[in-house]
C-alpha cells in the first residue's frame, strides 16, 4: 500500500468512526445522568459520620457530586485521630507518612496522586491533577511539587501519637497487615448530586509501616475506586495488593453492567479474591457499591466492616455482611 492510499483509507476509517451512530449512542449513555431528579446522597466506607454528613449536607445545598466527595473526605484527612488517612496517618517503616488518593467524576474524568509526603488534602490534590494537568497520575516528589505550586502548605504529617506507635512497632519490626484495627480506615466516598451525577473520592495513608514507596489500591482507578455514570460506582478498603490483583472496583461496576445487583457484584468480587487463597485469609478486603438507581451493596471478607450513609437529612452507620 503506498502512502497516499494508506492516508486515504485511514481518513475514511476515522471519519466513519466519527459518525458511527452506535458509537455516538454509547457516548451519550455514558454522559447521561444516572438518576434524573435524584435525591442526593453520600456513602462512605467505615464509620465516618462527620465526613459523610459534610458531603451529604453540601449535596443538599446543591454542590456537585465531585466537590462534595472531596469536601467530605477532607474531614478525615484533617482528623489527627484517624491513623489511616491524611495527617496523623501511620507512617511507612522509615517514619515517613505518604498518602495516596484518587477521584473520578460522572464524565469518566479522573485524577490520582501516589506516595505524596507533606500534603494533607490529597483527594483535593488528585482533583487538581485531573483538572489542571494533562495527566491522570502524579507520584511522589512530582505530586508534592505540584501541590506547592497550587498553594498547598507543606506540613509534617507525623503526629506525636503516630510517631510513638511507629517507634513501638520498630522494637519488633514485624510486618503484618491487620484486620479492622480501627472502625475507620481508608475512606472511599461516593456521592450523587441533585443533577443525578455520580462521583467518588478515595484517600488513605495506606498500610501502616509499609515499605517506602509502596502504593496500594486506593489511588489506582479501577481498583480503589471506579465510577461509570451509566452503571454505578464502587470503592474498596482493605489489603490493597489483593484488590489490585482483581481490579476490584472496576470488576464490580462491570458485573453490575452485566446485570448483577450491587450486592451480588460485591460478593462476586470478594469471591474472586478468595478463589486464589489456599487457607482462610488473615487479611481484610471490603467493598461498597451503588448502582445507577441508588441501590447499594457492600460485602467484606471478615466481619467488622461498616459503611456510612447520609440521605434525606439522616446519617447512619450500617454493619456489612461478611464471608467469615
Ligand atoms: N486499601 C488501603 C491500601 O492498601 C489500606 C486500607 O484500606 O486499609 O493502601
Amino acid at each position: 500500500m503506498n502512502r497516499k492510499v494508506f492516508i486515504e483509507r485511514t481518513t475514511i476509517g476515522i471519519s466513519s468512526l466519527l459518525v458511527s451512530p452506535s458509537l455516538f449512542a454509547k457516548k451519550k449513555a455514558i454522559l447521561q445522568k444516572p438518576y434524573p431528579n435524584a435525591t442526593p446522597f453520600a456513602i462512605a466506607t467505615w464509620n465516618v459520620q462527620k465526613a459523610t454528613t459534610t458531603a451529604g449536607q453540601a449535596l443538599d445545598q446543591g454542590m456537585n457530586a465531585l466537590d462534595a466527595a472531596v469536601q467530605g473526605v477532607a474531614v478525615e484527612e484533617a482528623n489527627l485521630l484517624n491513623s489511616t488517612v491524611g495527617k496523623g496517618g501511620a507512617p511507612d517503616r522509615d517514619g515517613n507518612v505518604s498518602l495516596d488518593a484518587c477521584v473520578m467524576d460522572s464524565n469518566g474524568n479522573c485524577g490520582a496522586v501516589l506516595a505524596v509526603e507533606n500534603i494533607t488534602h490529597v483527594a483535593a490534590l488528585a482533583k487538581e491533577v485531573m483538572e489542571k494537568t494533562p495527566h491522570v497520575i502524579l507520584a511522589g516528589e512530582g505530586a508534592r511539587k505540584f501541590a506547592i505550586s497550587q498553594g498547598y502548605q507543606a506540613e509534617d504529617l507525623l503526629t506525636e501519637e503516630s510517631k510513638k506507635a511507629w517507634q513501638k512497632w520498630l522494637e519488633e519490626g514485624h510486618y503484618q497487615p491487620e484486620i479492622n484495627v480501627e472502625n475507620h480506615d481508608t475512606i472511599g466516598m461516593l456521592c450523587v448530586d441533585k443533577e443525578g451525577a455520580l462521583s467518588g473520592a478515595c484517600t488513605t495513608s495506606g498500610l501502616a509501616y509499609k515499605m517506602k514507596g509502596r502504593v496500594g489500591d486506593s489511588p489506582i482507578i479501577g481498583s480503589g475506586l471506579f465510577v461509570d455514570n451509566s452503571v454505578g460506582a464502587a470503592v474498596a478498603t482493605g489489603l490493597g495488593e489483593e484488590v489490585i490483583k482483581t481490579v476490584g472496583s472496576f470488576l464490580i461496576v462491570e458485573l453490575m453492567r452485566q446485570g448483577k445487583s450491587p450486592q451480588e457484584a460485591c460478593e462476586e468480587a470478594i469471591q474472586r479474591i478468595l478463589e486464589k487463597q489456599k487457607t482462610k485469609p488473615d487479611f481484610q478486603v471490603a467493598y461498597l457499591a451503588t448502582n445507577k438507581n441508588g441501590v447499594l451493596g457492600a460485602y467484606s471478607i471478615h466481619s467488622g466492616f461498616t459503611y456510612t450513609i447520609y440521605k434525606n437529612n439522616k446519617c447512619q452507620n450500617i454493619n456489612v455482611k461478611s464471608i467469615f
